[in-house]
């Protein structure tokens, strides 16, 4: 039988509570939409078999596919095996595999299996058990008239390949083609506009975007393997509107994308960071193989460090302070040789919420980015609370960076005294 739709069930009182997103949710709708089913439900259940049990009857009168998390566990609260059980009007029964799979589990560790653990291996009489190779908890699967029932373990790394398991088998076709462009440094407005007539929704395949921590994206989907192409030359209509601010796409991060283009022509980058304390470190040796590249920084907070670690000028502190851009361009200098780098980049401001003055308010932050051919030094104005300007300022340098490298001199958003 084809499966079309699905509803999502998402199991535990600790997400009731508040106290874990459900974010099993969103992951199961992605992989199901890049096969090309539609999630009509998310249903968020306590640890209640009568509940659970009634939910999954209801689902199942409509649904092609139901998959519920968590639950699985050894403890008592743990009852979504319980819960199937009772909505398939069936007996808990041994299974001899997961009880042989549990058993090899806990030896391979050189650990006594606790007694209670044995519960993880029943399953409802007409159920299969799903191998877990990543945990002791096998999923279930089981058929309720037409529909097709999963349960999978709550923990995400043993969700994730469990889930992917199924739909390799269940829906087998191929994924339906998806991009997401990513941008930063564009308003979503300003962004929108340059791509008004991919968005209507009156056309094939309409584009939308969204904004998430700053970074913009345009999501473009086809409906099946054919549209291939033609979501390819969308993503490139895209691309070409939004230049320069297009770092990547899916998966790319703005210092993944800035690590490869300085691999590629073999230079090197040093930071010199105040406001963002090690942030803009942070997100570059989150690249795997990033030493290739990042030789590494300073984290200047206070002026002395700025002074010895750096060879800031004193007296360019005394005079500007320390947000200004004489002060960030000695400072993306400093980094540059003292790491005997090609490229320096700094990052010197005024995150908040204290420290703003009526000259510099609160988000004002200086970016400068050195190289052989000078600096580049650029004063912005981010809006948000403390972390928001921090995280905005860190992306900044990298997408600054990143446009240096390519001899770009574009203006970016939250940029005082646009050039342009
Ligand atoms: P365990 O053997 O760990 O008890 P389980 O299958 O019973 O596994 P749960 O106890 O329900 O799973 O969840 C285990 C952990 O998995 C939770 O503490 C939480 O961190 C994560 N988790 C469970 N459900 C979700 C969800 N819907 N969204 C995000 N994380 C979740």
């Amino acid at each position: 039988m084809t499966i079309s739709n699905a509803v999502t069930i998402s199991v535990g009182d600790e997400l009731l509570a508040g106290e874990t997103l459900d974010t099993h949710g969103r992951t199961i709708s992605t992989a199901l939409a890049a096969r090309g089913c539609r999630v009509l439900q998310h249903r968020v259940l306590g640890d209640d078999v009568a509940d659970i049990a009634a939910a999954i009857v209801a689902v199942t009168a409509f649904a092609d596919l139901v998959v519920i998390t968590g639950g699985l566990g050894p403890t008592l609260d743990d009852v979504s095996r319980e819960s199937l059980a009772k909505a398939m009007n069936e007996p808990l029964v041994l299974d001899v595999a997961a009880e042989a799979h549990l058993a090899t589990w806990y030896a391979g560790r050189g650990r006594v299996m606790p007694a209670g653990n044995i519960r993880q291996a029943m399953r409802p009489e007409s159920a299969t058990c799903l191998e877990n190779p990543h945990g002791t908890a096998p999923g279930l699967q089981a058929r309720i008239g037409r529909a097709l029932v999963v349960i999978l373990p709550g923990p995400p790394s043993e969700m994730r390949p469990m889930l992917e398991g199924v739909l390799e088998v269940e829906l087998p076709d191929a994924p339906r083609p998806a991009i997401v462009i990513r941008a930063f440094g564009i308003g979503e407005s300003d962004a929108a506009e340059r791509i008004e007539s991919l968005m209507r929704r009156d056309v094939s395949f309409p584009v939308s975007t969204t904004v998430s921590q700053s970074l913009l994206s345009a999501r473009l989907r086809g409906n099946g393997p054919d549209d291939r192409d033609s979501i390819e030359l969308l993503a490139a209509q895209v691309e070409q509107a939004w230049h320069p601010f297009v770092f990547g796409r899916d998966e790319d991060t703005l210092a993944s994308v800035l690590g490869g283009e300085l691999a590629k022509c073999g230079r090197t980058l040093a930071t010199a960071e105040s406001c963002t304390g090690g942030m803009v470190g942070a997100m570059l040796t989150e690249v795997p193989g990033s030493s290739q590249w990042y030789p590494g920084g300073w984290v200047t907070y206070e002026n002395n460090r700025k002074i010895e670690d750096l060879g800031v000028g004193a007296k360019l502190i005394e005079l500007d302070g320390a947000v200004s851009e004489s002060v960030v361009a000695a400072m993306a200098n400093g980094a540059r040789h003292r790491a005997g780098a090609d490229y320096g980049v700094a990052i010197s401001g005024v995150a908040g919420p204290g420290g703003g003055s009526v000259d510099k308010p609160v988000g004002t932050v200086w970016v400068a980015v050195a190289d052989d051919a000078g600096i580049d030094a650029r004063c912005f104005r981010f809006s948000g609370g403390r972390s928001v300007v921090r995280d905005r300022a860190a992306k900044t340098a990298l997408q600054l960076t990143r446009l240096r490298l390519r001899g770009d001199e574009s203006d970016l958003l939250w940029q005082r005294d646009a050039r342009s």
